[in-house]
């Protein structure tokens, strides 16, 4: 009598709860509840790697599209950065100053890797230095106006101030 007054309330169980609300009615659902929570939480930050990943691929292929098939800047091209330049590095070095070091290297405006050209528009003379700190970034927008301002004060008249070029996508 014992174990049928038993399964009788174990079989009703169930129904009472699922009645009353939106609560798990049964172990199965709990547990299977739990099993998706672990899932979603496992698969959401999955799935968002994923995405980023391919975000991360499809804009890498673009820089890809995009780089000068001349990396190097010709003598010519160095030359005439360097002049323009005075020979003194380029970069800034806090509050919006100019670098004072002597310009060792021609360096990108753009990252090459990034789609920049190697042009005379897209070369700054850099220390060592700032070379090494400035590394493959992409400048914004206020680096490179402030970069212009500061031509202006020691380029020569007779060329621009203007700085950065890109490859377009082809
Ligand atoms: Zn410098």
């Amino acid at each position: 009598m014992v174990w049928l007054a038993l399964a009788v309330m174990t079989a009703l169980m169930p129904k009472g709860t699922s009645v009353a609300g939106t609560a798990p009615s049964s172990a199965a659902e709990v547990l299977g509840g739990m099993v998706d929570n672990v899932v979603a939480a496992v698969a959401l930050p999955g799935v968002a790697v994923v995405v980023l990943g391919i975000v991360g691929a499809v804009l890498n292929s673009r820089d890809v599209r995009r780089r000068d098939l001349i990396r190097r800047f010709t003598r010519q091209q160095h030359r005439e950065g360097m002049a323009r330049a005075g020979g003194q590095c380029e970069m800034e070095s806090g509050f919006g100053r100019r670098c004072r070091r002597p310009a060792e290297h021609g360096d990108h405006f753009y990252p090459w890797s990034k789609g920049g050209s190697t042009s005379l528009q897209n070369f700054v003379a850099a220390c060592a230095q700032c070379n090494r700190t400035k590394r493959a970034r992409i400048p914004s927008p206020s680096q490179q106006q402030r970069m212009e301002r500061r031509r202006r004060d020691y380029v020569a008249p007779s060329s621009s101030v203007s700085v950065g070029e890109r490859q377009p996508l082809s």
